[in-house]
């Protein structure tokens, strides 16, 4: 497939957030910011989005009942189709089935999950699809070769042992900076829940933990992170709690950096497309 291709997809999905509602309602909003006047097209990394370069697939429509089947199969559609995904919640539920649709493609994914939250209970409140959970089910699948998270400051004795046992990588947000440790290779997939920054930036997420990352600090990691991406999900910003459309910005500008890397490929690529564009400037 080609990597160089991503396609958005809203995921208005909130059912299976624990504590408030307003995930659901975030997918327009974030798109709206993304197109927004008062800032370019431009990442920092040098990367020009257009519609011809990113494309969109719009927002699903969910019923209560079999929402999982479904967003693994608009997943799985888009692959097919040669499209990468990059899915905009919703909570972070939906994060397991989209996953799903990539383990059909790739065996040996890497994911890179920036949350204030481990996300991996056994079950929470009764749920075992709750938000809390999605990487439990994940790693019990043996959906990914790796998983490292980042930013974590929310761990509890249980989910100390759940990640033992399943092997995860967990960088605590107290252990930051972390930029060596993203030297990867192979496919990786994001999976940015929106708390991992702090409330003082991104105020707009139903969980708010103070002592989060910084916008520069969760920008400077993604930049940091080498191989493939070939997917992505921007999870948990919740309208409801947010202020002046401050989050809403701040996930407009993640998602730029983020189609930013996956345009310009993993190192090599980059390379070579530098090249060609300098030696397409000294020409014309
Ligand atoms: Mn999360
Ligand atoms: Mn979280």
């Amino acid at each position: 497939m080609n990597p160089s291709n991503p396609t958005l997809l809203g995921i208005p999905f909130d059912a299976n957030s624990s504590y408030l509602r307003g995930a659901a309602d975030a997918p327009p909003l974030i798109r709206e910011a993304y197109h927004c006047d008062s800032s370019n097209s431009s990442t920092e990394i040098g990367i020009e989005l257009s519609p011809e370069s990113v494309l969109d697939a719009g927002d699903l429509t969910l019923a209560s009942d079999g929402a999982f089947p479904a967003i693994e199969s608009a997943v799985s559609e888009l692959l097919d189709k040669g499209q990468a995904p990059v899915c905009l919640g919703g909570d972070h539920s939906i994060t397991y089935p989209i996953v799903r649709a990539f383990a059909k493609r790739f065996t040996d994914l890497t994911i890179v999950h920036f949350d204030a939250h481990p996300d991996l209970y056994d079950e929470f409140q009764g749920s075992r699809y709750s938000h809390a959970c999605p990487f439990a089910r994940i790693m019990e699948e043996g959906l990914a070769k790796r998983l490292i998270q980042l930013g974590i400051r929310t761990m509890v004795a249980h989910q100390r042992e759940q990640a033992a046992r399943f092997g995860v990588e967990v960088v605590e947000m107290r252990e930051l900076p972390a930029l060596n440790k993203l030297k990867l290779a192979g496919p990786v997939y994001i999976s940015f829940d929106i708390d991992v920054l702090d409330p003082a930036f991104a105020p707009g997420v139903s969980h708010r933990e103070p002592g989060g990352m910084s916008v520069r600090e969760a920008i400077s990691h993604l930049h940091a992170i080498t191989g493939d991406f070939v997917g992505a999900d921007l999870v948990e910003y919740n309208p409801r709690q947010d202020v002046s459309q401050l989050t809403a910005m701040v996930c407009a500008k993640i998602l730029k950096e983020i189609l930013g890397k996956m345009i310009a490929g993993p190192p090599a690529t980059a390379a070579k497309r530098r090249k060609n564009a300098a030696h397409g400037a000294s020409r014309g």
